[in-house]
Parts: structure tokens; C-alpha cells; sequence
């Protein structure tokens, strides 16, 4: 019977898990048999009791990593310092599904090739109709949104909501959202669900709609040209992103809040905040920048620390999906399942698999990866 096998993840403060226990039935009735190593879930809320009643098999690392497809959150280059330990266990019979940052640290899946297995990367899904159910990035940007309101609550002096009380009237926080994708629009949700005022800009104007459907106010700039391929951001050159800051400066200065959100598929996040327009911010103002794993869109952000300019804060999140990560697991595990069957039924090679797939036969097969690695010419043996 094909084996389907969860390790405990290794990626310093990640709390997610890649199968949650209410996903075992389907695997059951696929006939897999899905091996989880003790205390894989415990962080995220999913005890080894729970696993074992919805009749998963609790199992060593070794015995994980015997299984024929095993399914992680981070693989690879998404857990660049552990990852490696886990090489010895891997032979060619292998499948790995799970984020594996393969474009951003290609070496890694380089060396995951020489151990023949194969390596399914979550980031490289195509952003089509059909791999939306699959889609962990769009997800895990959900769970980014939701939370990075709520950081900027918690540290910002003032309060959100308006308040008329006998002890006179606070006014609501301002809030400004730079990137209205999918990150963005969650984030506008929640912060109007805490009672702000929202204002929120995207490079591409059709998400106005979806802006004001969420109660915002959709800030125009008059600049044109950001929607590239498929509707989505494409990046564009430096004397468009100047002419932004400056559009961008006053309504940066007049809010209490921003949680900056923008990027472009496969590039560093743009740099819309400068640390000029952060200081002409009032003392106690809070920045959000949930692309600082990218890079961060204000130049001020330090990833994974949180950083005070003359009295305004920026926090440079890292990995925020893991700190909602009981839901983030549950998202993340429904994204993989639909992937892993999708996997197991497909016949030919389709365009989600083409795309996805990096390491196989012993190379790195996909082309983006080779490019990114700076060996563009075709495999040796490609599939
Ligand atoms: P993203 O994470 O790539 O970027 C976040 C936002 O930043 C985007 O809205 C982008 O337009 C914006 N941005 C980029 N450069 C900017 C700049 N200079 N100034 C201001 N904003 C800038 O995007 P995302 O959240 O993943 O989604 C973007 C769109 O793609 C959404 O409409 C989403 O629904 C769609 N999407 C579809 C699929 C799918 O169909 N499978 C998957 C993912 C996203």
C-alpha cells in the first residue's frame, strides 16, 4: 500500500504541521497509509492521541522518511540550516511535497537532487483557477493579513475603534494597507472589524472594488502601467517606484498605522516606504511590513526584528502564518492533500505538476530552478 509519511518539522519557530488528524479519513479511503512522527502536530494544537484515533501510525524519523511521498510545511531551501540532516534518509523511490523557497535558495534543492528523490515546490504552483485549492502561498498570506492587524494593535498607543464615553471621544486609528492582494484585502478586514479607517493602495487598480467592498477607501495615485501578466503586480523600474514614495509620502504621514503588503512574483519586494517618509510619521505610529521576508517594502525593516525610528515602530515579521498555527496548519494541510491527489491521479504530466516539480532522476529538472542556479540549458535527462 502506497505510504504517506509527516515529520516533525525542524525549521527553527515552525509550529505547523503539513496533515492534520480531520484529513486522515480521505487518505484512508484513498489507501494510503499515512505514517506521523511523534509529537509532529503537538505545537500546532494536534495531539499524537488525535492522529492515532483518526488511525494514522505513529513513527519514528527513520520510518517517516521510508515512506514513499512525504509531506512537509518547509523542505529544502524553507529550512536551509536542518533540512540537510534529513538527506541520508532519501533515496530515488521518494517523493517531497512542501515549500522548498527553491528560486530563492536553489542550492539547496541542488543538493536534495543528489539523493534522486523528488521534490514538488508549493511556490512554484501556477496561479491558475485550477491550482487555487492548492494554493498555500494565497493562504498562508490569509493567515499573514489577519495577524499583522493585530500586531500593529497590540503595540500602537491608540486604540482602533472610535469610542464616544463619558470620558470624551477617541477617535479611530488610521490605518493605510500598501498592497491589496490577498495579504492586503484580509488585513483591511480585520482592521475595519477592530473599527479603524481604512485607506489602502494597490499598483494594480482593479482591486479598487474589492477595497471599498471591505469598507476601505481605495487611495489613487494617477500612476498607470502595474498590472502586468494575468492581472497580477509586475515589477517595474526604479524611477516608477520614486514617483510612487512621493505620491505615497502623505498619506504614510497621516496614518497611525500601515501594513505594507507588496510584492511581485519571483522578486524582492519593492521598496515603497523610505526611511524619510517612516520619520515624518507621528511618534507611536506603527509599520507592519509583512514582506520583510522578501525584503521588506519599507527601508527601515530589519526581517524577523522589530526596530524603533523616532518613536515610530516597524516590525519586520518573519514566519507569521506559525504563530496562528493550529488554522494555519489546518489551511496548509487542505492546500497539500488537494495537491497529493492530484499527484496520485494524474496520468501525463499537467502544467501544476510540470511547474512545480524540481528535483528528479538525480538533477534539478525544472527550469526556473536551473535558470536561478545559473545552469539555464536542459537536463541531461529531462522529463
Ligand atoms: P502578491 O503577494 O504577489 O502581492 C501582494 C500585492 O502587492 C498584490 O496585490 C500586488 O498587486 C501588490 N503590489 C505589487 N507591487 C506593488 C507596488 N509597487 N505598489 C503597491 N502594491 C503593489 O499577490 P497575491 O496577494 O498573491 O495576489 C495578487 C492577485 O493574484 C490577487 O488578485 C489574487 O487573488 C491573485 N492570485 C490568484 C491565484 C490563483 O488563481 N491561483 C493565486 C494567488 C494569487
Amino acid at each position: 500500500m502506497p505510504s504517506v509519511g509527516v515529520p516533525r518539522e525542524t525549521f527553527e519557530g515552525e509550529r505547523r504541521v503539513a496533515l492534520v488528524p480531520e484529513l486522515l479519513a480521505d487518505m484512508g479511503k484513498r489507501g494510503l497509509v499515512v505514517l506521523v512522527e511523534k509529537g509532529a502536530g503537538e505545537a500546532a494544537g494536534f495531539p499524537d492521541a488525535a492522529y492515532e484515533e483518526k488511525g494514522a501510525h505513529l513513527a519514528s524519523r527513520d520510518e517517516v522518511f521510508g515512506a514513499d511521498t512525504i509531506l512537509l510545511v518547509r523542505c529544502a531551501g524553507a529550512n536551509p540550516d536542518r533540512a540537510k540532516e534529513d538527506l541520508p534518509r532519501l533515496s530515488e523511490r521518494q517523493t517531497l511535497v512542501g515549500l522548498a523557497d527553491p528560486l530563492g535558495q536553489p542550492g539547496h534543492a541542488l543538493e536534495l537532487a543528489t539523493t534522486g528523490a523528488r521534490l514538488f515546490a508549493l511556490e512554484l504552483l501556477p496561479r491558475t483557477t485550477r491550482a487555487q485549492a492548492m494554493d498555500v502561498l494565497s493562504s498562508m498570506a490569509t493567515v499573514a493579513g489577519y495577524k499583522g492587524v493585530l500586531m500593529a494593535a497590540e503595540r500602537l498607543p491608540r486604540l482602533f475603534p472610535m469610542l464616544v464615553t463619558a470620558a470624551g471621544t477617541v477617535p479611530p486609528a488610521k490605518v493605510l494597507v500598501v498592497g491589496a492582494g490577498v495579504a492586503g484585502l484580509m488585513a483591511i478586514a480585520t482592521a475595519k472589524r477592530l473599527g479603524a479607517v481604512i485607506t489602502a493602495y494597490d499598483i494594480r487598480p482593479a482591486v479598487k472594488e474589492e477595497v471599498e467592498s471591505l469598507g476601505g477607501r481605495f487611495l489613487e495615485l494617477g500612476l498607470e502601467g502595474g498590472a502586468g501578466e494575468g492581472g497580477y503586480a509586475r515589477a517595474m523600474d526604479e524611477g516608477f517606484y520614486e514617483r510612487q514614495r512621493r505620491l505615497l509620502a502623505e498619506a504614510v504621514a497621516q496614518s497611525d498605522v500601515v501594513i505594507t503588503t507588496a510584492s511581485v512574483p519571483g522578486k524582492p519586494a519593492p521598496r515603497l516606504l523610505t526611511a524619510d517618509m517612516v520619520r515624518a510619521m507621528r511618534p507611536g505610529s506603527v509599520i507592519v511590513d509583512l514582506a520583510a521576508e522578501r525584503g521588506g517594502n519599507c527601508e527601515l525593516t530589519k526581517p524577523g526584528k522589530d526596530v524603533v525610528d523616532k518613536g515610530v515602530t516597524i516590525l519586520g515579521p518573519a514566519n507569521v502564518p506559525a504563530t496562528v498555527a493550529y488554522d494555519a496548519s489546518r489551511m496548509f494541510a487542505r492546500n497539500l492533500r488537494t495537491f497529493l491527489f492530484h499527484l496520485l491521479d494524474s496520468k501525463a504530466e499537467d502544467e501544476i505538476l510540470r511547474d512545480t516539480l524540481v528535483t528528479k532522476g538525480g538533477e534539478v529538472v525544472n527550469a526556473r530552478v536551473r535558470e536561478a542556479l545559473g545552469s539555464p540549458q536542459p537536463p541531461s535527462n529531462p522529463t
